[in-house]
Order: C-alpha cells, then sequence, then structure tokens
C-alpha cells in the first residue's frame, strides 16, 4: 500500500541538495551523512534515495534492488567508518512508539565506543 510522503520532510531537502548535509557516502540507492546531533562518537544516518517514509513501506514500495543497494550501503558505510572489526549498532525508528523525527526511512549507524545496553530494562 502506498504510504503518504511529505516531500518537505528535512531528508528529502538534504537529498534534492536544498540543505547541506557532512556526506559519509553516496551511491544510485542512498546517501550517508553524519547525524547532525551525535547521540555516540560516531553517528551517521543512511537514506534511501525513494520516497519511504518505514521500514515496511520501504520493503513493501521499493525495488528489490532499491532494497539490496540501501543494505549494501549500510554495510559499505560501516566500513568506510572502520566500524567492522571493533562493531557498531544499527537502529531504525518508525512511526510513533518509535519515535521517529524524520518522516523519511533511515537507519542510524552508531558506534566509536562501548554502546551498551539496547534498551534500558525499565524503559
Ligand atoms: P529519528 O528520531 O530516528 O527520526 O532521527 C532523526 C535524526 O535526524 C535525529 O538523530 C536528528 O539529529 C537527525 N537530523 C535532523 N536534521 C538533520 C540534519 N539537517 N542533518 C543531519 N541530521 C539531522
Amino acid at each position: 500500500m502506498a504510504v503518504d510522503y511529505d516531500n518537505e520532510n528535512i531528508f528529502a531537502r538534504i537529498l534534492r541538495n536544498e540543505i547541506p548535509c557532512s556526506k559519509i557516502y553516496e551511491d544510485e540507492h542512498a546517501l550517508a551523512f553524519e547525524d547532525i546531533n551525535p547521540q555516540a562518537p560516531i553517528h551517521v544516518l543512511v537514506i534511501p534515495k525513494g520516497p519511504n517514509v518505514s521500514m515496511d513501506d520501504f520493503c513493501e514500495n521499493a525495488s528489490d534492488e532499491e532494497i539490496a543497494g540501501f543494505l549494501r550501503a549500510a554495510g559499505k558505510c560501516a566500513q568506510l567508518l572502520d566500524l567492522a572489526a571493533p562493531g557498531y549498532r544499527i537502529v531504525t525508528n518508525i512511526g510513533r512508539d518509535g519515535m521517529q523525527e524524520v518522516p523519511h526511512l533511515h537507519l542510524h549507524i552508531f558506534g566509536g565506543k562501548k554502546l551498551g545496553r539496547m534498551l534500558r530494562a525499565d524503559g
């Protein structure tokens, strides 16, 4: 099912070069850039280039090539950031309960230190 997509969301504007970003990597399917408010020593966002809000929207509506390209880009970024050996975490926040702020699918890549528990036990 097609999902409403806000063409004016900030990541759509970054993709259109209307707003600058600190680019880490770009290819046909994905763009990766530093998070403006980092939550770890390394905090990079990887976004697909298509108009997809969430992982479920993306997996339902993007092509196999777009999905594979996006995931390969995330893996490539982990290598470029020298995170493969020490390890890292990938998170995607979706919707209200996931507390997603920007309605364009994005993976957060966190690294550069021991990241602690994934979720607080009481959270
Ligand atoms: P989420 O809560 O998963 O939707 O995360 C949105 C993320 O986008 C937050 O970590 C913000 O710090 C980040 N962010 C918002 N605007 C920008 C921007 N212009 N450039 C880079 N990161 C941004």
